[in-house]
């Protein structure tokens, strides 16, 4: 296994660190309902996916 063979400097390692950052969550439009949905994912308001409805995709509390 690789070992590190000096201390990496505080410097180092805190400009690494700056650029760890979090990411925007990528959304797109349900062609369904045309609400906004993470892709990949069955839509969250209607549970649609690929032409195909999926129950326990649908969220059943925040809503009303
Ligand atoms: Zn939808």
């Amino acid at each position: 296994m690789a070992v590190p063979k000096r201390k990496m400097s505080r410097s180092n390692t805190r400009s690494r660190r700056a650029n760890w950052k979090a990411t925007v969550v990528t959304t797109t439009t349900c062609p369904q309902c045309k609400a906004l949905m993470q892709p990949h994912i069955a839509c969250p308001s209607c549970g649609t996916y690929k032409g195909r409805h999926y129950g326990v995709a649908e969220r059943t509390e925040h809503q009303g």
